[in-house]
């Protein structure tokens, strides 16, 4: 499932090159998990401006003399993005929704169907505030601090793993994130939410950044090599400390990782390294 990282990653590679270009043509395929909101030709001749990203949304302002506003994109399950500069191949099956602009073919490749694209007359208003209306901070804003994630846990009573899962407080943190980033801070993930010092939701915060910028950074080197092709974003991951490494020592200390499940999920920890 893309994560935020991933979504970040998209976002790198596109805006530079779909800045100020001009919508062509708009070609729907399969039903995404929402429609789009308004006809398709009217998006024509629309400009492309700045893209920007809240948590895993991509929001692509578009302006014209006919209306302005912009489309709202989620990568669902499954979804990828590919801008195809050149004559983009032939729509295969999974390809559901196409934006032809100037600057190529933006493609989304989505084969479970749960990603969407949908026209909003402006990112804070409906629909696309609904959407992102409970979504908790981004990690990496100045103005989010360990006392805003403080306050957030105190008011939980859940599992701190659960709590950075939920996305309330602060988004990004997907499983395997959430698994890393509790291990760098040295924090038992079973641990209730209202438990946390202050203290702990600092290492944890800087945790947090170090695991999602860590990831971004490669994503972007994995972008960079790619780029010569078609500028999509290939699969990458963290060199994971903890995640997937069920039975092995932990490389902090030795003791054999533990596998736990929360809410359906698989938790990894090192049960000495990680304190309640
Ligand atoms: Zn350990």
């Amino acid at each position: 499932m893309p994560e935020l990282p991933e979504v970040e990653v998209t976002r790198i590679g596109l805006a530079d090159r779909l800045r100020g270009a001009r919508v062509r043509s708009v070609h729907i395929g399969s039903p995404l998990r929402w429609p789009l909101g308004v006809a398709a030709r009217t998006l024509h001749d629309l400009e492309i401006g700045d893209l920007s990203r809240r948590g895993k949304y991509l929001w692509m302002p578009l302006s014209g003399r006919a209306r302005s506003g912009g489309l709202l994109w989620h990568l669902g399950m499954s979804g990828s993005l590919m801008l195809h500069a050149r004559a983009a191949p032939p729509r295969g099956r999974h390809d559901h929704f196409e934006l032809v602009s100037s600057a190529g073919t933006l493609r989304l490749t989505d084969p479970r169907r749960f990603g969407a694209v949908l026209w909003s007359d402006a990112i804070d208003v409906e629909p696309a505030r609904r959407l992102l209306a409970g979504l908790g901070a981004e990690p990496f804003d100045p103005r989010f601090t360990a006392r805003e994630l403080h306050a957030g846990c105190k008011r939980r009573r859940c599992s701190i793993k659960a709590a950075l899962l939920g996305g309330e407080i602060v988004v990004g943190a997907g499983n395997i994130y959430a698994c890393e980033a509790l291990f760098r801070a040295g924090i038992d993930p079973r641990l209730r939410c209202h438990r946390l010092s202050l203290a702990r939701c600092e290492r944890l915060l800087q945790a947090l950044r170090d695991v999602l910028s860590e990831a971004v950074a490669l994503g972007g080197s994995t972008l960079r090599d790619f780029r010569g092709a078609d500028g999509g974003a290939g699969e990458f991951q963290i060199n994971a400390r903890v995640y997937g490494r069920e039975g092995l020592p932990c490389l902090q200390c030795g003791t054999p990782v533990r596998r736990v499940v929360q809410a359906q999920r698989s938790t990894f920890l090192c049960p000495h390294c990680q304190a309640r």
